[in-house]
């Protein structure tokens, strides 16, 4: 129909293969059909070349040899093995990609309906690291796919599965304590970095490389930490009068990892004077500090824990924004991102708060609130900038640019950029991802100097510092820096 009566193609710039073979002649036609035929054998006599692809004399051939995809898993059973999201994976230089982690959860399936004990269990195996621990679960695939799969989301789910009761219920104790968590953290992170500086700083990076073999869960310390930053400046705010008002959530990572580096201030007391400076009053709510965006457990399959600390999320921060009047700020990227996607957990109530909360992420509070406010500005020489996958997830990757953009000269956004591998602390259990995933794009920007190296998240920041070998910092510090 589509060739003889409209005069179409079959197919658009590829995918002929076998199974539009038999029409390849009614679409072009004898004359032009005989042509290519002659071209084949002229080039490939003895038909070496992907023998009966587009050149085929069988008229059934599209119907034969069919590869069969036996059902898996419904977040991934739409696959057609197309590909495209293979160039977004952090993992693909590393272990495997999207399309292959299903293919292969394909093949276990084709493997367990044979009967096929010895092997199913090998490729069971191999499948851990290659599929699941070096799964970044950020989603980066399904931007990329037709059908939108995101296998993040498989993963996500067979960790989930992969967890006994007793682990569930640690994970859900650690987050009904998790200000005492965040506590015990920044204490070990303190007394890591007193290590450090007594005994050298690759002592941290030594121990707990030698922990990591006993107990392979433990993070790895890398250069990039340091002493956990001062929290006195969230604590001691004094309220001004201003035009306009937010809530401040200091994410628990910036609590914890949030340090100025040589001298600079840390990120919350960098977030507190950009917003000073644009005349903004801000209001760290006391009540949240047990709290985080729940990433720590959804990403790792903690179901109940996961539930429990987005309920608890909504509760203290339905309170601190005065019922969803007040707009509530996050000073992370992918923390906002977990934020905004996290209403299916919540009970229906929260469900209802949620509706009317008003979250940002801070790209989206500097750009829209901040950067209207600032005329005088003195811009930065050349900067690059990574964009974080969430940004991507967001769309809010143009206001980042756009932001550098109006505080710098020169912005180089590297054409490798993608997904570094952190995904919050996986880049801390498998630093070979994050080694991976970052080296296309550190070896791009490390062919010239710049002035100024800025993201939005900060464990990516400390990826991207140790692949590029510069201090990358949140593109807060930019803002804050151009203005006196
Ligand atoms: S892009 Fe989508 S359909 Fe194509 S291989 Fe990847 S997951 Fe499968
Ligand atoms: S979620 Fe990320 S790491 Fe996992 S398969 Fe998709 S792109 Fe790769």
């Amino acid at each position: 129909l589509v060739v003889n009566k409209y005069d179409g193609a079959l197919k658009a710039e590829h995918g002929t293969g076998r199974n539009m073979a038999p029409f390849v002649e009614t679409e072009w036609g004898g004359e032009i059909y005989e042509l290519m035929k002659q071209l084949k054998q002229a080039i490939d006599p003895r038909n070496l070349l992907n023998p009966g692809v587009i050149i085929n004399e069988d008229k059934n051939v599209h119907i034969k040899d069919i590869k069969p995809l036996p059902t898996v898993e419904h977040e991934v059973d739409k696959c057609i093995e197309c590909g495209y999201c293979e160039h977004k994976c952090p993992s693909r230089n590393l272990t495997t990609t999207p399309r292959r982690r299903i293919v292969i959860r394909r093949e276990l399936k084709k493997m367990e309906i044979r009967g096929d004990k010895e092997n199913y269990k090998i490729l069971l195996d191999q499948f851990q690291y290659d599929g699941m621990d070096t799964c970044a679960v950020d989603g980066l695939c399904a931007t990329a796919c037709p059908v939108d799969i995101n296998t993040g989301e498989l993963i996500k789910r067979l960790r989930r599965e992969n967890h006994s009761p007793f682990a569930n219920k640690a994970a859900l104790l650690v987050a009904k304590n998790f200000g005492v968590v965040v506590w015990g953290a920044r204490f070990a992170l303190k007394a890591g970095a007193i290590m450090n500086s007594i005994f050298g700083k690759h002592t941290m990076t030594a121990i707990t490389k030698g922990m990591k073999k006993i107990v392979p869960d433990m993070p790895l310390w890398t250069d990039q930490i340091s002493s956990p930053p001062n929290l006195s400046a969230i604590n001691k705010i004094t309220v001004n009068q201003a035009d306009e008002k937010v809530i401040y959530y200091p994410s628990c990572i910036s609590r914890m990892l949030g340090s100025g580096v040589e001298g600079k201030k840390n990120l919350m007391e960098t977030f507190l004077s950009v917003s000073q400076k644009a005349g903004i009053q801000v209001e760290v709510p006391k009540n949240v500090f047990g709290t985080c965006c729940s990433q720590i457990f959804s990403s790792k399959g903690y179901n109940d824990a996961n539930k429990y600390m987005a309920n608890t999320f909504i509760e203290k921060i339905w309170e601190a924004s005065n019922q969803g009047i007040l707009k509530v700020v996050i000073d992370v990227s992918s923390c906002a991102y977990t934020i905004k996607n996290m209403r299916h957990h919540l009970t229906d109530e929260n469900q209802q708060h949620f509706d009317k909360l008003k979250i940002l992420d801070c790209v989206d509070y500097l750009h829209d609130m901040v950067m209207p406010k600032q005329q005088s500005i003195q811009k930065r020489g050349s900067v690059v900038v990574h964009p974080v996958c969430s940004l991507q997830k967001m769309n809010t990757q143009d206001k980042f640019v756009d932001l550098a953009r109006h505080y710098a000269e020169n912005v180089t956004v590297p054409v490798h950029s993608g997904c570094c591998g952190m995904a919050g602390d996986r880049g801390f259990l498998f630093p070979e991802l994050t080694t991976s995933a970052t080296m296309p794009e550190a070896l791009e920007v490390q062919q010239r100097k710049y002035d100024g190296y800025y993201s939005s998240t900060k464990t990516c920041e400390m990826a991207m510092s140790a692949a590029v070998n510069e201090n990358y910092e949140s593109i807060l510090y930019l803002l804050d820096e151009a203005v006196n």
